[in-house]
């Protein structure tokens, strides 16, 4: 075994990457992962319980989002960073990993929770806000890593964490609106105008807006590619006139969608795929992103090695038609709480009178799988009075597909990027408290589809909340062991997805 990895949902065999990863991940880089994970554990022991160094905080944020599924692929950044924090206490994570498999199952829960959870403090981070009740648990978490705990202390931690995140995800709404202005909802367009334009994909606003202040007036159209798309909802970010759409669909189809394309791809965050040489002169990378031999644009943001590459190839010649995977070229974005709580009447009353029977939240992760299209079928056959909320890229199975009205409402309502499950909790807590019920006992169903660790520190905070009967695909995590999936379909009721008929059948009856 030359590495060892089973953080994500692609690993390999449903077990674990052992010579190489699926996502392209070679060993020595996941086996230098491991090092600065352990080094970082180091870090946090050193730094006591007491008020911690600004600089070890980001180092430590930084640090596990750079651990996250597609996000660094290079041995040079991450040899950068353990120099970095390297102590004299660095933790071997082989001590985890070759481990009792429960307590395993538990620290890569805590673990692979911590580094989403530093994607959502990085983000936040780079609007300037930060929490100290996120960042103490950074280090409280790192430390128990390290040591030899039990079951009885690794549970209650890791219902710590789902509920830290929860705050993590309210300080990088906050973050977001507070920049950017409050979502509303926005008709994007998939085709692209003649002439030369920047893909820009992930999670960070902040990036986006530098580019689009970089690019103003010189003639280079922006478009959003994956999680990037619900950008278009923020006033801030869409007065741009020249941000005018999205690029293709999800991650996992980038290296075909990329194929010779006229035009850069900005990277800022996940989720990056091993670059092919039809389009790798094109490709940048910033902030926490990294892969060997692709320009990386620094702290400064400036963008200009971006700006000429997109001048220099000059985009299409003509408009170039392109579609969502069922043949839509418009998908509707921005539908966080402030626009569906502005509207919360309207739903209570279509509740009231039957107009709606059922929501499902229909959301995460998309991914390779061919058991992805279970989603898709699932939005296609749920019935004309039920809506489906949703989030994150896993919406890019059936955002372009038109399903109708109810009341006025589109049946399809993408509440934004995955951290904006934030916005999805505060519907189903606001739409309880309507009802004067628990969000459990509300006509509300979870159908997740997870693929890396951001989709854990979520999954953590919902069941941290006591929501119960969530439905979770497309495979379980290798990473759960027998015993602690047992303890969370007895607690949580969590059930794994089976067939969209099926399932309906269940959730509705
Ligand atoms: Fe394997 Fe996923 Fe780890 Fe990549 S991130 S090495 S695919 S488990």
């Amino acid at each position: 075994m030359s590495m060892f990895c089973f953080q994500c949902e692609q690993t390999a065999k449903g077990a674990a990457c052992t010579a190489g990863g699926v996502c392209g991940k070679k060993a020595d880089t996941a086996n230098l992962q491991d090092a600065l994970t352990g080094a970082l554990i180091g870090l946090a022991k050193i730094q006591g319980s007491g008020k911690p160094d600004e600089s070890a905080t980001k180092a430590i944020i930084d640090g596990l989002f750079s651990t996250v599924t597609n996000v660094n692929f290079n041995d040079e950044t991450l040899n950068k960073q353990i120099d970095a924090v390297k102590g004299n206490d660095n933790f071997d994570m082989a001590r985890i990993w070759e481990g009792n498999e429960d307590i395993r199952s538990l620290k890569s829960l805590l673990l692979f929770g911590m580094r989403g959870m530093a994607a959502y403090a990085h983000h936040a981070y780079a609007l300037g806000k930060t929490d100290d009740d996120v960042n103490a648990f950074f280090y409280k978490g790192l430390r128990a890593l390290g040591e030899d705990l039990g079951a009885d202390e690794l549970l209650p931690l890791i219902m710590e964490l789902g509920n830290v995140n929860l705050k993590c995800m309210e300080m990088l709404d906050a973050a977001n609106t507070g920049a950017y202005g409050t979502p509303a909802p926005a008709k994007v367009t998939t085709n692209i105008e003649a002439g030369p334009f920047i893909v820009v994909s992930g999670h960070d606003l902040y990036d986006l807006k530098q580019l689009l202040e970089q690019t103003k007036g010189k003639g280079i159209n922006i478009y959003t590619h994956s999680e990037m798309l619900p950008a278009h909802a923020y006033p801030e970010l869409r007065k741009y006139d020249h941000l005018k759409g999205n690029f293709g669909t999800a991650w996992q189809n980038q290296q075909s969608e990329f194929d010779n394309i006229p035009a850069p791809i900005l990277f800022t965050t996940n989720c990056l795929m091993p670059v092919k040489p039809s389009y790798s002169d094109r490709v940048f990378t910033t902030s926490v992103v990294s892969y060997p031999g692709i320009t990386h644009i620094g702290d400064d943001k400036d963008f200009a090695p971006v700006i000429d590459k997109a001048l220099f190839l000059g985009g299409y010649k003509e408009p170039k038609k392109m579609t969502g995977i069922n043949g839509g070229d418009t998908l509707l974005t921005g539908f966080a709480k402030d626009t569906v709580l502005s509207v919360a009447g309207t739903v209570i009353d279509a509740v009231k009178a039957g107009a709606i029977k059922h929501f499902f939240l229909v959301g995460g992760c998309d991914g390779a799988k061919p058991g992805r299209n279970y989603y898709t079928e699932f939005v296609k056959q749920s019935p004309k009075d039920t809506v489906i909320l949703t989030l994150a890229c896993g919406k890019y199975r059936f955002n372009d597909l038109d399903i109708g009205e109810i009341g006025g409402l589109p049946r399809i309502m993408d509440m934004g990027q995955c951290n904006d499950a934030y916005s999805a909790i505060k519907v189903a807590v606001a739409l309880s408290e309507a009802f004067n019920c628990s969000v459990n006992e509300l006509p509300l169903t979870l159908v997740l589809s997870w693929y890396e660790q951001k989709a854990v520190c979520i999954l953590l905070t919902l069941l941290a909340l006591g929501i119960k009967n969530i439905y979770i695909g497309p495979s379980l995590p290798a990473f759960i062991s027998p015993n602690i999936l047992n303890f969370l379909v007895e607690n949580f009721s969590l059930t794994p997805i089976s067939t969209p008929e099926a399932d309906l059948k269940k959730i509705l009856g």
